[in-house]
């Protein structure tokens, strides 16, 4: 998210001379400053295009990459569909999203993504019981890049970029003011009419709610019955703070609107313990946001749903503000990411049943169904009697009525 305007606006306020400086940075491109490319520390859009073909292409049995869209540019909007056999769609599975690069200019959210899926899928090739247990009972949904044209615009230099380059009439398209699209991350329903309508602005809502391809196609994704039935939980990845910001994300609504209190504390137990596993707060930032990814997934589908805020200072320019520019800090932040991730699709974090335990309760139930038909006065000439020793169907009760001590996990 990290509509960080403290930071640029106090730097323009705190000295003249320093506004042509900037001006004429960004005017050049960023030329005094980091680029993506001068950076060399991050996948490109196309690159992770690239890669996500050949993971799911190497990893037919544990991964499907889908499109779910196509942006204004024409290009394509993937997610990674990591799960055992993702094309059976068990509705059983919750979903859990992990998305980044919402914002263009944030790359290190895309590699935080995008590296997720490499773990999940070295894990489980490993042999490791824990990623077994996570791909046989969770339904995980990785998107490196939810903004592949913004994010080619900042690939090219603008590392100012954060929107998503759907031009609208009067925005400005050359220059150090170059601003096209809409913010994405007010571009969802969750009161986006309180976001800002102004074309020029860097959080502009779009014309109406969902008007982007990149939001509606990801709204269409979710609610696609055929591949989501319950989203569990999931993590919008973004940088420039260091934070976990659970609904409601802005500081003016969040004590004004409480949720329900057993949802609050689930969700503050959740976001404390990604807090002690990153070293981020829990604070709200110092601006509202409406119409936000995050706001609205827990509005729409009761999602447990967190903007993860990355940041490893210092910063000396607009790319550094959200991006890490040394290797080890990079990696850093990318295993932050991951552990609190990993986090919430383990087991002290929701509780999901185990597939042999949701077998063994369907066995059972057809056990007793088996043995009531069995104790119904037989129909004459129809079926032959022919008594069973006591013992036998007395054990088979005893078997079933165990197996159902268990359903108790099924709360989360
Ligand atoms: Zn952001």
């Amino acid at each position: 998210m990290a509509f960080r305007s403290s930071l640029p606006a106090g730097r323009l306020l705190r000295g003249l001379p320093c506004i042509v400086c900037w001006l004429a940075a960004l005017a050049a491109g960023n030329a005094a400053g980091v680029t993506f490319q001068s950076s060399g520390l991050y996948q490109s859009f196309d690159q992770m295009t690239v890669w996500a073909a050949n993971l799911a292409a190497t990893n037919p049995d544990i991964v499907n990459l889908v499109q779910y869209g196509t942006t204004t540019g024409g290009r394509p909007l993937l997610a990674l569909n990591i799960t055992i056999n993702p094309l059976a769609n068990d509705p059983n599975k919750p979903e859990f999203l992990f998305a980044g690069g919402l914002h263009a200019r944030e790359a290190i959210g895309s590699e935080s993504a995008y590296k997720l899926a490499q773990h999940l899928v070295n894990g489980y090739r490993s042999g490791s019981s824990t990623f077994q247990n996570i791909l046989s009972t969770r339904d995980v949904w990785i998107i490196p890049t939810q903004n592949p044209d913004g994010r080619v615009v900042f690939e090219g230099g603008y590392s100012t970029m954060r929107k998503n380059d759907h031009w609208y009439s009067g925005q400005p398209t050359v220059g150090p003011s170059y601003a096209r699209g809409v913010d994405l991350n007010r571009n969802y329903p969750h009161k986006w009419n309180l976001a800002s309508a102004s074309v020029n602005d860097e959080t502009y809502r779009g014309p109406s709610v969902l008007s982007e391809p990149e939001a509606q196609g990801l709204w269409n994704l979710l609610h696609d019955k055929t591949r989501f039935s319950r989203l569990l939980a999931a993590v919008d990845i973004h940088s420039g703070a260091a934070t976990i910001l659970s609904p409601w994300t802005s500081p003016s609504e969040f004590p004004a609107y409480p949720l329900p209190a057993d949802t609050r504390a689930k969700f503050d137990i959740l976001a404390n313990r990604m807090s002690q596993l990153t070293g981020y707060s829990t604070a709200r930032l110092g601006y509202n946001s409406y119409g936000t990814l995050t706001d609205s997934l827990y509005e729409e589908f009761g999602t447990y749903a967190f903007t993860e805020e990355v940041f490893e200072g210092p910063f000396t320019d607009y790319f550094t503000l959200f991006n890490p520019i040394d290797q080890a800090t990079r990696d850093a932040t990318v295993d932050k990411a991951i552990a609190s991730s990993m986090y919430l699709l383990s087991d002290e974090a929701f509780v999901v049943p185990e597939p042999s335990v949701v077998v063994l309760l369907a066995g059972g139930a057809l056990l007793l169904l088996f043995v009531a038909l069995r104790r119904r006065p037989p129909i004459a000439l129809v079926i032959p009697m022919t008594p069973k020793p006591c013992g036998a169907s007395h054990r088979r009760d005893a078997s079933g009525t165990q197996h159902h001590e268990k359903p108790t996990h099924r709360r989360y």
